[in-house]
C-alpha cells in the first residue's frame, strides 16, 4: 500500500458569464502547482483564438450524443442552445494520481457532480455587483447581443443556485482570487459567506440591465 496515492479533489468552479472564471482558473494552474484542468466538450463554435483540445473539445450534436449514450461524461448539461459536457476519464485518471482536477461548468452539471461525488468541493465565483459582471460580460466583446441578453438570463436563474454551494469567491482581483480559491482547497476555508440579500440586489439589479438592453 505505500506507494498508493491519496486521491485528488474534483474542485467545481462555476460562476456567472463574465465574472473573470478562465482567468482565475489560468492564475491558479499557473501559480501552484498540484492541479489540472479538465477540457469539457462542447457542440458550440470554437470563438476567435480558441483551439480545440485546448479550450474545448469542439465536437458536432451527433458526437456530442454519441458520448452521452456511450456514458462518456461525468456531467452534461445544456447551455445557451449548445451542449457542454467533461469527458469522465480524465478526470477519474487524474484525481487517482492524487492531482486537483478542476472542472470550470455550470450550475446543472455542478449539481449532479454534487450529488454523484459528494466530497467534490464546490466554488462560485462571482462579482462585486450585477453592474460589474454586465460591464465585463459587454467589454470582452465575444458575444453578440442576443447572447449576452440570454447570459444575463442565465445568470438570473443561477443566483438562485449559489446557496448550493460549498464556497462563495468574489473576484475583484485575480490574483487574490486564485489564492483564495487555493486556499479552500487546501484547508476547507475561505471565501465569504452566501448572502441572500446580495442575491436578491444582484437579480434586480441584472433585471434592471435586461431591461435597459432590450429596449
Ligand atoms: P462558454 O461558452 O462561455 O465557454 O461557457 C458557457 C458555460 O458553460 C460556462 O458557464 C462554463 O463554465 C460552462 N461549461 C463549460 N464546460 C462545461 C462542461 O463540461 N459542463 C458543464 N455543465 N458546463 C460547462
Amino acid at each position: 500500500m505505500a506507494d498508493e496515492k491519496r486521491p485528488g479533489k474534483i474542485v467545481i468552479i462555476s460562476g456567472f458569464s463574465g465574472v473573470g472564471k478562465g482567468t482565475v482558473v489560468k492564475k491558479l494552474l499557473q501559480d501552484f502547482g498540484h492541479y489540472v484542468l479538465s477540457v469539457s466538450m462542447t457542440t458550440r463554435k470554437p470563438r476567435e483564438g480558441e483551439k480545440d483540445g485546448v479550450n474545448y473539445y469542439f465536437v458536432t450534436n451527433e458526437k456530442f450524443e454519441n458520448m452521452i449514450v456511450e456514458d462518456g461524461f461525468l456531467e452534461h448539461a445544456g447551455y445557451a442552445d449548445h451542449y457542454y459536457g467533461t469527458p469522465k476519464d480524465f478526470v477519474i485518471r487524474n484525481t487517482r494520481e492524487g492531482k486537483n482536477v478542476i472542472l470550470e461548468i455550470e450550475v446543472q452539471g455542478a449539481m449532479q457532480i454534487k450529488e454523484k461525488y459528494p466530497d467534490a468541493v464546490l466554488i462560485f465565483i462571482t462579482t462585486p455587483s450585477a453592474r460589474e459582471m454586465a460591464k465585463r460580460l459587454i467589454g470582452r466583446k465575444t458575444e453578440t447581443h442576443d447572447q449576452i441578453l440570454r447570459r444575463f438570463k442565465r445568470a438570473i436563474e443561477e443566483a438562485e443556485h449559489m446557496k448550493d454551494y460549498d464556497f462563495i469567491v468574489i473576484n475583484d482581483k485575480i490574483e487574490d482570487c486564485a489564492r483564495e480559491v487555493n486556499r479552500i482547497v487546501e484547508k476547507n476555508e475561505g471565501g465569504v459567506r452566501y448572502d441572500p440579500q446580495y442575491k436578491k440586489e444582484f437579480i434586480s439589479d441584472l433585471l434592471e440591465i435586461i431591461k435597459k438592453h432590450t429596449e
